[in-house]
């Protein structure tokens, strides 16, 4: 069935996640005629530790998600500690609230859809092509649209990467493969107010808590130790990360959980561009940043921001085509790289065991190193 419309949106946004869905709401509530395609259907679980750092609090109330009135939880404290249980305990200065995608995205694309955006669930974007100064994209279900910008906001991988054949998809067939997992665990004991962050060979797990009195327990782990037990979850959990003492409870209490976890592949830390084929990128398209700076979320919404001012000059004639790409590159490289090269260097530290027990035997002498290395993955209230 063809789903086509013989509307040029001013943009299309592919990709209905926390980058996406915000750019459609500004682009929506300044009066721009925008369609986003999310080949999911809203509400949906995805993998992801659910913190939202607080520097994204204002932006998100300017653009209506009721935060105040949610009653989430907020998190001010951390906890650090390598694969033997060796701990850290620091305060979390700028802090984070604990919400659930399955939430928060229905709420945004809802917000979207009633500022005017059209938002196409259950749609996948097989094919974008820019000619004659405006996109074609086709769908799977036999849709063409046509739009004057499109915009990826595809997460992490997708078949437009390689369908654009963007220069990292063949750089990361080499790269170090990791495997993510995320439960939301049930009635368990979880320390009010704390992010914890634990270390295990070749991987983390962060444990937060989120609305609805659920922990939030989600992990990433190199690909080998998977494969080392047999692909198997529950065993490579078992023999891997209950090895560190203060993870065991939290994975045996899931292990008594029926729901299944949540799991995705072939996750890899390459830089990517911000431009391909006049597609502008943004969320973790543009850049995935390790998730143990809890921040992956922060920075696709901070480009949205970015770029919604940008493509507003652009519709408004104001700077060319050529310009907003220049510009976009410019700015989103001096806003975001640094956090996420830092993020990319601690990620390599951490899941090594001696490194992270002497790393956390530094810096629990030296607790301002912590607040310097926090800030380093944290960014301003935008
Ligand atoms: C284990 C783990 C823990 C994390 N914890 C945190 C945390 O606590 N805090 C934080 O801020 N960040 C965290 N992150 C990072 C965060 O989840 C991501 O940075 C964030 O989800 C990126 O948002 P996005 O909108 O760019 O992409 P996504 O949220 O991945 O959304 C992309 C969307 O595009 C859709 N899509 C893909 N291809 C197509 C297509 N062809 N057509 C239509 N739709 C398509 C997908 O279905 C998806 O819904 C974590 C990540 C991991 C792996």
């Amino acid at each position: 069935m063809s789903t086509s419309d013989d509307v040029i949106y001013d943009c299309a946004i592919i990709g209905g996640g926390v980058a996406g869905l915000t750019l459609a709401v500004q682009l929506a509530q300044s009066g721009r005629r925008v369609v986003l395609f999310e080949k999911e259907t809203y509400p949906f679980h995805r993998v992801c530790g659910e913190y939202i750092s607080m520097e994204n609090y204002d932006f998100l109330c300017r653009i209506g998600v009721p935060l105040a009135e949610m009653e989430l939880p907020r998190m001010t404290r951390f906890t650090v500690s390598s694969p033997s249980g060796v701990a850290l305990h620091h305060s979390l200065d700028i802090g984070g609230l604990g919400i659930t995608r399955y939430v928060l995205d229905e709420l945004l694309a809802r917000l979207a859809a009633r500022h005017g955006a059209t938002i196409l669930e259950g749609t996948r974007v097989t094919d974008v092509v820019f000619a004659d100064d405006q996109f074609s994209l086709t769908t799977a279900n036999g849709g063409t649209y046509r739009a004057r910008l499109a915009c990826g906001a595809w997460g992490k991988h997708a078949n437009l990467d390689s369908k654009l054949e963007r220069p990292f998809v063949e750089a990361s067939r080499k790269e170090r493969q990791f495997v993510a997992v995320k439960r939301h665990l049930e009635g368990v004991d979880f320390p009010e107010a704390m992010v914890e962050m634990h270390n295990f060979k070749d991987g983390y797990c962060g444990l937060s808590p989120v609305l609805g009195g659920l922990t939030n327990c989600s992990y990433i782990s190199d690909v080998r130790n998977l494969r080392a037990h047999g692909n198997s979850i529950a065993e490579m959990e078992r023999q891997v990360l209950m090895q560190n003492p203060l993870l065991r409870p939290y994975l045996e209490a899931a292990h008594r959980q029926a729901t299944p976890p949540i799991v995705i592949s072939q996750i890899t830390f390459r830089e990517r561009s911000t431009v391909d084929a006049h597609v502008l990128m943004l969320g973790d398209a543009a850049g995935t940043i390790a998730p143990l700076a809890g921040n992956g979320m922060s920075m696709g919404m901070n480009a949205s921001f970015l770029l919604h001012g940008l493509l507003l000059e652009f519709l408004e004639g104001r700077i060319s085509r050529t310009e907003l790409e220049q510009h976009y590159t410019r700015t989103w490289r001096g806003l975001l790289s640094l956090r996420i090269t830092a993020g990319r260097l601690f990620h390599q530290v951490f899941g090594m065991p001696w490194l992270t027990t002497t790393g956390i035997q530094v810096l629990k002498r030296l607790p301002f190193m912590t607040n310097v290395l926090l800030k380093l993955t944290h960014g301003r209230a935008y």
